[in-house]
């Protein structure tokens, strides 16, 4: 093992050249023959000027390890450095049971040298630059919007309109050219997923907004150079509804002030109530999954949940609705600890607890309390639509109209 190394001098100076030859000369042991700091001693000079000095023109090369890329063989600037490769050579040759040079250099895992290193860093960072600018020109050319606009301000619903307003107080630039990803939104934009979802499904479908072809590069999956399925909650947005106005700016406020001034309110106002339903329903399922998820109680929105609550909405308020969960949910948790039923039967208990009650309050005239926001602060789409629109408090309060 005494070849794993070369040496190679670059210069005539004949003293450098001695301490140069001293200093990786190997005995018959294949140990160092003298010691640094007496070589240093010898001529007068540090440890490290002698270094420094024999390494300006001479050099150490390995003849086992070579960079992969340019085939430079690896440089020794110290002792130290080469006794670590030895030591692993040593066991590698130990573990193949071979010290052929040729053998040890095909088992040995190359590492490449610095320089290569760099290129290969500034090749990958302009193969990813161009990765991500594919992927940037597909999604601008999947999401350019090519059609016209289906539908114009003037004929969006009263549903829509309050979806469309939220959506843009929340998350609309200066501009209203681009609206935010709904995960970055500060103020969630309705009481539950599935809502925000259905939200941004309906408006999305009906044209009045697309996905915005800036969006973040991680919203989208990409597969064989098409785009797979856009993650809605991370996408950017932008309006596409038809303009009728001189700008975006101005139709907004004709939109905002439609719904406060309740100007087109006979043209809306069939979809009032359906869609006072729809928001209390959300903040019921909400506040319901806030509480058992408090006691956890495992839970997944079935038909059971919703035929009970839908019922409960003619004649109680969402304060109220939710006032009846948190007392019976004490009665549900006492159920639970006293009869030790599976958990999944517990948010069915509850449900009927709540419809009973619900029941006797009607026909004995009992007064049932408003449970407080406290744990599920209000979403933008029922701020709108009950400060806005309604004028009321919405939560404490069934709208008639
Ligand atoms: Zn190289």
């Amino acid at each position: 093992m005494r070849d794993i190394f070369t040496l190679e001098a670059r210069t005539d100076d004949e003293l450098t050249l001695e301490i140069f030859y001293r200093y990786w000369k190997l005995n018959e042991e294949g140990e160092f023959s003298e010691k640094v700091p007496d070589l240093a001693k010898e001529y007068s000079i540090s440890s490290y000027d002698l270094r420094k000095r024999i390494n300006k023109h001479c050099s150490c090369l390995s003849t086992i390890f070579e960079c992969p890329r340019c085939g430079k063989h690896k440089r020794y600037l110290s002792r130290s450095e080469l006794k670590r490769d030895r030591q692993q050579i040593g066991w590698i040759a130990h573990k193949w049971k071979s010290t052929k040079i040729f053998y040890l250099k095909s088992v040995i895992d190359q590492e490449l040298c610095s320089k290569c290193r760099e290129k290969e860093n500034i090749e990958r960072e302009i193969r990813q630059e161009k990765l991500v600018n594919e992927k940037k020109e597909l999604i601008r050319k999947h999401y350019q919007v090519h059609e016209k606009p289906i539908i114009a301000s003037d004929r969006i619903d009263l549903q829509d309109a309050i979806y469309l307003i939220s959506l843009l107080r929340e998350g609309a630039d200066e501009e209203y050219q681009k609206i935010r990803p709904v995960n970055s939104f500060e103020n969630k934009l309705a009481p539950t997923k599935e809502l925000t979802i259905s939200i941004l499904n309906t408006l999305f479908y009906k044209k009045i907004i697309s996905i915005h072809p800036d969006s973040d590069l991680n919203a989208f999956e990409f597969v064989n150079g098409t785009i797979n399925n856009p993650d809605i909650f991370r996408v950017s947005w932008q309006p596409t509804f038809q303009i009728t106005r001189d700008s975006i700016i101005d139709e907004i406020i004709h939109l905002e002030k439609a719904l406060e001034n309740s100007e087109r309110i006979d043209e809306w106002l069939y979809q009032i109530d359906s869609f006072w339903k729809e928001i209390s329903y959300a903040e019921v399922l909400e506040f319901l999954i806030y509480w058992l998820d408090k006691h956890h109680i495992p839970y997944n929105p079935g038909k059971k949940t919703y035929k009970v609550i839908t019922s409960l909405q003619d004649n109680f308020s969402t304060a109220q609705i939710n006032f009846m969960i948190w007392a019976k949910m004490k009665d549900t948790t006492s159920f639970l600890t006293k009869e030790k039923p599976h958990k999944r039967v517990a948010t069915s208990y509850l449900l009927s607890c709540i419809e009973r009650h619900a029941d006797l309050a009607k026909t004995n005239g009992w007064k049932t309390n408003n449970f407080k926001r406290l744990s599920c602060p209000i979403s933008v789409v029922a701020d709108i639509f009950y400060n806005k629109v309604l004028k009321m408090d919405g939560y404490k309060k069934i709208p008639k109209y």
